[in-house]
């Protein structure tokens, strides 16, 4: 089994704020499949046929305990509803996407519908209506790395997703130092995720306009002091 970190004394922090605004609801509804549900169909590490079990997410290859389908890094995003099964392999793969790179390599390679190429789509998964129970704000965000880099991203809690950011904890932003530029706030979790889109969309099409609307938000915000 792969060590863990010791994690940090923010991510501490964060886990103790989670563990006490987690509504009762969810913390009943978090994933409690066994590890055979998952059983993994093909992955590298299977090759030579050790019986080592390997964290389930399309391309990790990190070990994981023989209770576990999933690393530490891998189940958090789980947990947050940010990764789901791929429909071809059985493994996992981001909720943005239809199925994962391998299966998606396979059906290009087959000849398939050139079009369907979900790189920016992210569909409603059904997986978080449970997990969404009784949460009444959802927000998509905006992050900017140190290299000058936009991500956009939705959550049904920013201040322990963008934790996860920050700790280096999600994989599409791990390694760069992550500030949080512009959110907006929605009452579905439908709504922030197609804002979301509509958000990536932009970072591709059309920076200037998200320079823009970071520009306007923070001013909007300097209208509130503490005294
Ligand atoms: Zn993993
Ligand atoms: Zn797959």
């Amino acid at each position: 089994m792969r060590n863990r970190k010791k994690p940090s004394t923010l991510s501490r922090f964060i886990k103790a704020i989670a563990d006490m605004v987690e509504p009762e609801a969810e913390k009943k509804a978090a994933p409690r499949k066994p590890y055979n549900s998952f059983a993994r169909q093909s992955g590298p590490n299977d090759s030579q046929g050790t019986g080592k079990k390997t964290c389930q997410y399309w391309n990790c290859d990190i070990d994981v305990h023989s209770n576990h389908f999933l690393c530490a890094e891998h189940y958090d995003d789980y947990r947050e509803y940010i990764i789901d099964k791929c429909p071809g392999c059985g493994r996992f793969k981001d909720v943005g996407f239809d199925v994962c790179k391998d299966c998606y390599s396979a059906a290009q390679k087959r000849g398939a519908d050139k079009k369907s190429d979900s790189t920016i789509r992210r569909e409603y998964s059904k997986v978080w209506e449970k997990g969404d129970q009784g949460v009444e704000k959802f927000y998509a965000y905006i992050l900017k790395d140190d290299k000058g880099t936009f991500y956009a991203g939705h959550t049904k809690d920013l201040r322990i997703r963008y934790g996860y950011h920050t700790d280096g904890k999600v994989k599409s932003t791990a390694g760069r130092e992550q500030k949080l530029k512009y959110y907006e706030t929605f009452s579905s979790r439908q709504s922030a995720a197609s804002r979301e889109v509509e958000l990536k969309t932009l970072i591709n099409t059309n920076e200037f306009k998200i320079r823009k609307m970071i520009l306007d938000f923070e001013d909007e915000h300097k209208l509130i002091t503490l005294d």
